[in-house]
Order: structure tokens, then sequence, then C-alpha cells
């Protein structure tokens, strides 16, 4: 495990690498400049589960603003910082957790020496991001196109630097819209470094595209023991991001907590409306922390069984479903009364 020999990195109040448990990342995609819509989404994303979030701090003002969202949010804050290292330095100023830079696109030594100095002086870690976006000509050129192992190469040169600097509180990422050679790159990086990796399929696409991407790419790297971070890219609301990264650790047994819904795929023997229901009780189980699994199941032919199998489920009839719990039949419902009936058990479970 990869993941139990990585360097701990501690962002604001917590702690990333050497076996830690991974956590979920996000990023705000209001204006960071607007501090009351970046509060308001931080906090949906709290709530939904996010452990670490990062806002775009493309002007000054969105560093100040970093002071006055960070009162009211209650997770570690991370700065993402593009082009210019004076605002990498008032993020840190103004008590951005952590920064993430491409020191690729930051410019001179100097500069990012200038960068290197205030995080050290604070302990502020830096992630070093490395994207096949902006992979370097010389790379480009040296590996035939854009490859796992220029990548590697490139992430591992601005460590380098940083190192030489005489900073080594460091966490690296690696991204790449193309699944397969993100995981060649994280199978070959996490060979040749200790420090703690931020992992992420970048530009995964819409809901739909997105989810399926991250869940195979991280999928595959995380259950190598590779990862002590995760951020999902979708191109929508960023929750959902948090929902997915949420599902994609516990499908890997790597969290524990929260309700599994398990339902049918439905057939000609569904007599009721399951595809609806299967959806409401997915939403409406998030009210509940328990961790225990729950069975949204079609008919009577395989449902009862299935349901049995969960800690508690439905098997749907005709206008009606048996509620089933811990394996016994505990009574028939009618259609329309199987959420809150099910609702009202899970608020009582014991
Ligand atoms: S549980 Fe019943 S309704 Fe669902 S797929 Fe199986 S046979 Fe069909």
């Amino acid at each position: 495990m990869y993941r139990e020999h990585t360097r701990v990195v501690q962002i604001g109040d917590r702690k990333i690498g050497g076996g830690n448990p991974i956590l979920i990342q996000s990023m705000t995609n209001t204006r960071t400049e607007d501090v009351e819509a970046t509060v308001e989404q931080i906090l949906a994303l709290e709530a939904a589960g996010c452990e670490i979030v990062r806002c775009t701090v493309p002007t000054l003002e969105a560093a100040e603003a970093l002071k006055e969202i960070k009162k009211r949010i209650h997770i570690p804050l991370v700065a993402d910082i593009h082009f210019d290292y004076k605002m990498a330095i008032a993020a840190m100023e103004n008590g951005a957790d952590k920064i993430r830079i491409n020191p690729g696109n930051i410019g001179s030594i100097e500069k990012i020496k200038a960068v290197v100095d205030v995080a050290k002086e604070r302990n502020i870690p830096i992630r070093v991001g490395v994207n096949s976006g902006s992979l370097e000509k010389e790379l480009v050129e040296k590996y035939h196109g854009v490859t796992a192992e220029g990548l590697v190469e490139s992430a591992l040169d601005k460590v380098k630097i940083i190192e030489d600097l005489g900073y080594d509180n460091l966490v690296i990422s690696i991204k790449s819209s193309d699944v397969m050679m993100c995981v060649k790159a994280h199978e070959l990086l996490a060979e040749q470094t200790n420090y703690p990796l931020h992992v992420g399929i970048t530009e995964a696409g819409t809901l739909y595209s997105g989810n399926i991407k991250s869940a195979v790419g991280l999928g595959i790297i995380l259950y190598q023991g590779i990862g002590d971070t995760i951020r999902v890219s979708l191109t929508g609301d960023p929750v959902e991001e948090i929902k997915s990264a949420k599902r994609i650790l516990k499908t890997l047994n790597l969290r524990k907590g929260g309700i599994e819904v398990v339902s049918c795929p439905t057939c000609g023997r569904t007599k009721i409306d399951l595809i609806g229901l299967a959806n409401q009780v997915e939403t409406m189980v998030q009210e509940f922390p328990l961790d225990i699994k729950v069975a949204v199941m079609g008919c009577v032919v395989n449902g009862p069984g299935e349901a049995k199998e969960a800690d508690i489920g439905i098997a749907g009839g005709k206008g009606e479903g048996l509620l089933i719990k811990k394996g016994e039949i505990v009574k028939k419902v009618p259609e329309a009364e199987l959420l809150s009936v099910l609702r009202e058990e899970l608020a009582n479970w014991k």
C-alpha cells in the first residue's frame, strides 16, 4: 500500500498521507471575490461531506476575500493559483491553508522562490500540480507526445525545484483527461515519490461521462493503494462531485458510513414505479448517518430474497410492497406510502 508510506501533510486542521483517511475535495465555481456566494457554496459542499475546498485566486480582491471566507467555513481552504506569484503570496497572507501552483506557469525561479519563502515561513503546504494540457514542449518532444512518463518527469522536475529551495511540505498532482494515461502516470509516480498524491481525472466531463471516467480512473488508482486525497471533476454542481467521491470510496471499501442503496434493474414483472421510488430513496437516505444497506426491489420473485440480504428493504407487488427488515417480512405497505414508511423506519433505526 503506497498510501501508508506517504508523508503526512497537514492542511489546516486535517491531515493527508501516511495512511490517514483519503480526504474528499472539491472546488468552488463562484467568483471567489463574491464572498457571499462562495461561502454559501462551501457550506453546501461541507454539508454534502466535502473535507477540503479550493477556490481560484485570480485577483488580489479574491486573495483578500479568502480571509472573510475562512471565518465562515469549517474546512481547510486551498488557493488555486495560476501565472501570478503575487496571488500565491497574497493568498497565504490572507489565510490559505494550502496553495496549488504549477511552477511551470509561475515564471522565473525568483518568483517561485518568493512563493516558497512565504510558504516556508508559515509552514503552508504547496500542491505541485501538472496537467497534460500544459506539459512542457521539451518533454512532449522527448517522449514523442504527451505521455505518462512525460507527466511524471514534469511533476518530479517541479518538485525538485522546490526541494532545492529548501522546502518539502508538498503534495503532488498529475492530471489528464485521458483516463488510462492518468492511471499509468500515477503508477509510475507512486514508485518514485513518497509525497502524498492528490488524485483526480481532470476535465472528465458532464455528470454522466465524468462520473464514469472518474469511477474507472480513480477506482484503478485507489485500488492499487495510490492516492491520499481525491477530487472528482464534473461539469456541474460541485456538490455532485462530493456525492460521487463518497460513493467511489465506499464502493472500494475505503470509507465507511452512509446508507448504501441497492435496487433491481426492473423488468416486465415490476408492477410499481420502482425507478421513481429508487431515486427518491437514494435522495432520502442521505438524511440518515447510518451504515446500513437498503434494498429497493421490484417484485416478489427475487425481491424478498434480495431484500433479506439487506438490513431493510422493499419488494414491490401490485400497487403495494412488502417491507422486509433484517430478513423478516414486516408488513404490506400501499405503494404511495412506501417511501414514508421506509423513512420512518430509518429515523427509528436501532
Ligand atoms: S427483482 Fe423482480 S422486478 Fe426486479 S429485475 Fe428481478 S425479477 Fe424483475
